[in-house]
Order: structure tokens, then C-alpha cells, then sequence
């Protein structure tokens, strides 16, 4: 271990000490330690991966500002995880180490568990992060539904909706509510045997298992499970043989009435290249979708987390934040963090301006509108009054055709999407056609004010 890392860490963990709830620095800074400084980089190791996806989704501002102050100088953080701390986690405890950890000495004291607040026989199977429950979720008109079903599901796992699937953009709460319903069930069913991953990892284990001959333990894992919680299904698009052992998995554990919960970044049947008998299977029970949040909810967010770090921030600040972000609720929470790390640090009152160079990237990002392929490819076919598989479909006619070009267009200019990635979420198109399109409906919007007309339409539309 470098003592100047050591150092350094130490004396930034005094300033967290200072600057965080008790609860919270005891139990996500606190079992940290610093292996090593390399130049203008500190590496900081953690228990497993959970913690630092937490730590970096949460306060990466937080830590390098703080160690950068520290340390005089601008610091960048890096994590390294420790080898697990025991095997036999269900569903995230298998970190594997990241860097070596061969520069430690002394081991790292696991982190406790967020759920089992009590001593039990049971290691829950799961990590939660305990800031995603009930509780601390905002509802509002935008998610109402959503959480609903969730409350409802987390209540009576298995017999109400069955599957629930979860939908919307990115930063809406969907792993939020996942993890809530985790959270609730293991309250309140201490035996309850639950999996929570993202559909990634349950890749990633399946290929593993495949290689090692280890098939009958990974189904075992997933089929004996009460509540099977998968972030993200929209990974299963175009990989069929995990697609294959998924259904098998989904219908083992339906049949026999256990609860299984998915979140998805679009509807199902707009996951391209996913198998009609999953898209079925995951319309089956309840679908319910998560939309961006209007202005009363993001005031309501705002408030809870700024009272949840112990700020207080003055009412301009607050709106000033909730009008300026309004599509990723995670960003209005970065940013919520940011400032108040920076209020609390410098101890400088804090004016407008200062507050819009501190979130300039933020609201940069801000800038370009959450929206999914998706949706503009429903939009224009709604508009122009064809079918959505038309847009992914080969056919050629001209009322066809120049709509779809019409939403490659769009598709370039409102979302953050690669060119071959839009020509993908096109039926598999190649670049090259994504950007003959996009030139192509430039050049008629110059010359023919109907085509401007529809076009502009449609953009106001969507980003309304
Ligand atoms: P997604 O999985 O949809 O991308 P997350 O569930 O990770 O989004 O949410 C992003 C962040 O916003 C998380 O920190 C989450 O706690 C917070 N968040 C989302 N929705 C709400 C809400 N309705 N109330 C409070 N916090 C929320
Ligand atoms: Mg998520």
C-alpha cells in the first residue's frame, strides 16, 4: 500500500466523515481503502463491484473533488475490486477482481449487506442498494402506474402480475422499483429466495456455466428462485441461445407461479432481433412504462434527495435545477450532488451563474433529448399512416420509403445514436444508407416546404 495513497484517503475520508450522514459513510466510505497513487491518479479498493458501480453512479464527483482538495491538486479516481468475500451469492456477490490486488495487506472488512439489518441465518441473495426502496421512490404522474404495480407485485409476489415488465429511457427509476420490490420481499419473506441481476450478468454466468460443464448448477440457481428480478432485457436482442435458455428459465419458474419482474429500455416488441415467443411471454402479465417526470415530480425529487444528503439549498437553486433537467432523473441527481458538494465544500453561498459553469457538462448532455428509436420510428409511421414494421422492413415504394428516411433523419438528429446503430434499429442497415437518408431529407426539406413542414412537425413533436 503507498502511504502517500493512505494519506491522502485518509485524511479525504475525514472530510466525508464531516460532510455525509453517519449511516451512510459508515457504510459505503468507510471500508475503503487506498492502494495506490499513480501520478495524478488514486486507486481506491472496494469489496466487490457492487459497491463501486455505487460509489461511481453516486458520488464520483463527491471523491475526486474532495481528494482533489485533499490533495491540492486535480486527482482522478480509480477502483480496484477485491476477490469476493464469499461464494454462494446469488445474484451479484461474484465480483471479480478487476486489477490485482496484490498491494494490499490488511483484508477489507465486508461491507454489511444494506438489507439484512439484523443478524440472520439467511444471507439474502442478493445486493440492494439501500437507497432504492419504496420509500425514497417520488411518484408522480409519470410513474404512478409503474409504481403501482410494483407495490402491488412486491406485495404478493406471484400472484398478481405475472410478468410485471418495467419500460422506459434511461435514469427513469426502472432498476429503482426492481430493487424496491427485491428490497420488500426480502422484509417481509425473510425465506424468500430472490435473484436480482441484469440481463448481462445472467449472460455472462450462462456462457460460463456452458464452458464449464456447470449447466445443471446455473439452472438449479435460476429455476429454484422465488422472485427472479432482470435488469435491462432489452441485452437478450439478437443472442439466441440465451435467449433460448431465458425462455426455458421464464417458464419454468411461471408455471410455478413464482414472481419474475423485467425492466427494459423500450417496449418488448420493439426489442429488434428478440424471439416472438419471449416478446409474448413478456406481455403476458402486466406492462407499465416510466415517462420523464414533469416539473411538481422532479421538485419532489429534488427536495427528498437534498433532505436524504442533509442540504439545504435556497428555492431559485432547487427550481432553477428542476427546470433545467427534466429527462434522466439520475442526471437531476448528479447534478443535485454536485452542487451541493460544492456548497458544502467551499462554503461559498452559491449564485446562478456559478451553478450553470458548475453543471455545464450536465446540462450539455441535458441538451440532447432522451428519446428512443423506437419512438420516432411509431411517430412517423403513426404520421404518415404506415405500418411500424415498415421501418425496419426492406420494401421500397416511395410512401414507404421516405418516411423511413424520414425517421433515420430524425433518429441522427435527436438521439445520441451511432449512425450504424440507427441502421441496425432499421432492420440492419448499413451506415452508409443512414447517412444517404439523413442527406436525402436535407436536401428535399431545402426545396419542398411540405417535406419541411412534416418534418418539423415531428421533431416538435417528439420533444415536446
Ligand atoms: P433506470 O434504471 O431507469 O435507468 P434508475 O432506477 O437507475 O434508472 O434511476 C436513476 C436514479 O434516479 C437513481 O438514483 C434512482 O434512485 C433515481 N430515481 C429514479 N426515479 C426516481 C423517483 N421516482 N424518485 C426518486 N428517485 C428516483
Ligand atoms: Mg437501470
Amino acid at each position: 500500500m503507498s502511504d502517500n495513497a493512505q494519506a491522502i484517503w485518509s485524511a479525504a475520508q475525514q472530510t466525508l466523515r464531516g460532510m455525509l450522514k453517519t449511516e451512510l459513510y459508515n457504510l459505503w466510505f468507510a471500508p475503503v481503502s487506498a492502494s495506490r497513487m499513480d501520478g495524478d491518479v488514486l486507486t481506491l479498493e472496494v469489496a466487490d463491484e457492487f459497491c463501486e458501480f455505487w460509489l461511481k453512479d453516486n458520488y464520483l464527483d463527491v471523491l475526486r473533488s474532495v481528494v482533489s482538495r485533499t490533495a491540492v491538486r486535480p486527482v482522478q479516481i480509480a477502483f480496484a475490486v477485491r476477490a469476493a468475500e464469499s461464494a454462494g451469492s446469488t445474484a451479484s456477490g461474484t465480483a471479480n477482481s478487476a486489477e490485482s490486488t496484490e498491494a494490499s495487506s490488511t483484508p477489507l472488512a465486508p461491507i454489511p449487506s444494506p438489507v439484512a439489518k439484523e443478524p440472520s441465518t439467511r444471507r439474502p441473495e442478493a445486493f440492494f442498494n439501500p437507497n432504492n426502496v419504496f420509500d425514497t421512490f417520488v411518484v408522480g404522474s409519470n410513474n404512478h402506474h409503474a409504481h403501482a404495480a410494483s407495490v402491488a407485485v412486491a406485495q404478493k409476489p406471484g400472484l398478481t402480475y405475472n410478468p410485471l415488465f418495467l419500460f422506459g429511457g434511461v435514469g427513469l427509476g426502472k432498476t429503482h422499483l426492481l430493487q424496491a420490490i427485491g428490497q420488500h420481499v426480502h422484509a417481509h419473506r425473510r425465506n424468500a429466495r430472490i435473484g436480482y441481476l441484469s440481463c448481462e450478468r445472467f449472460t455472462n454466468e450462462f456462457i460460463e456455466a456452458l464452458q464449464n460443464g456447470q449447466l445443471p448448477k446455473f439452472r438449479k440457481k435460476y429455476r429454484e428462485l422465488d422472485v427472479l428480478l432482470i435488469d435491462d432485457v432489452q441485452f437478450l436482442a439478437g443472442k439466441e441461445r440465451i435467449q433460448e435458455e431465458f425462455f426455458h428459465t421464464f417458464n419454468a419458474l411461471h408455471d410455478c407461479h413464482k414472481q419474475i419482474v423485467l425492466t427494459c429500455d423500450r417496449p418488448a416488441n420493439e426489442i429488434q432481433g428478440l424471439e416472438q415467443r419471449l416478446t409474448s411471454r413478456f406481455e403476458w402479465g402486466m406492462t407499465a412504462d416510466l415517462k420523464a417526470p414533469d416539473v411538481e415530480t422532479r421538485l419532489a425529487i429534488l427536495h427528498k434527495k437534498a433532505a436524504a444528503l442533509s442540504v439545504e439549498l435556497p428555492p431559485e437553486i432547487i427550481s432553477f435545477l428542476a427546470n433545467r433537467i427534466r429527462t434522466n432523473i439520475r442526471r437531476l441527481e448528479g447534478a443535485l450532488v454536485r452542487v451541493a458538494a460544492y456548497a458544502q465544500l467551499t462554503g461559498k453561498s452559491l449564485d446562478l451563474e456559478t451553478i450553470e459553469t458548475l453543471l455545464r457538462e450536465i446540462l450539455q448532455e441535458e441538451g440532447k433529448v432522451a428519446i428512443s428509436i423506437g419512438e420516432i420510428q411509431r411517430r412517423v409511421a403513426d404520421y404518415f399512416d404506415i405500418r411500424l414494421a415498415d421501418m425496419t422492413s426492406k420494401r421500397r415504394p416511395e410512401n414507404i420509403a421516405f418516411p423511413r428516411q424520414i425517421a433515420m433523419y430524425l433518429a441522427r438528429q435527436l438521439t445520441d445514436h451511432s449512425l450504424s446503430s440507427i441502421g441496425d434499429a432499421f432492420g440492419g442497415r448499413d451506415h452508409g444508407t443512414v447517412l444517404h437518408a439523413c442527406r436525402q431529407v436535407r436536401d428535399r426539406m431545402e426545396v419542398e416546404s411540405k417535406v419541411r413542414q412534416d418534418v418539423g412537425y415531428l421533431e416538435k413533436q417528439l420533444t415536446r
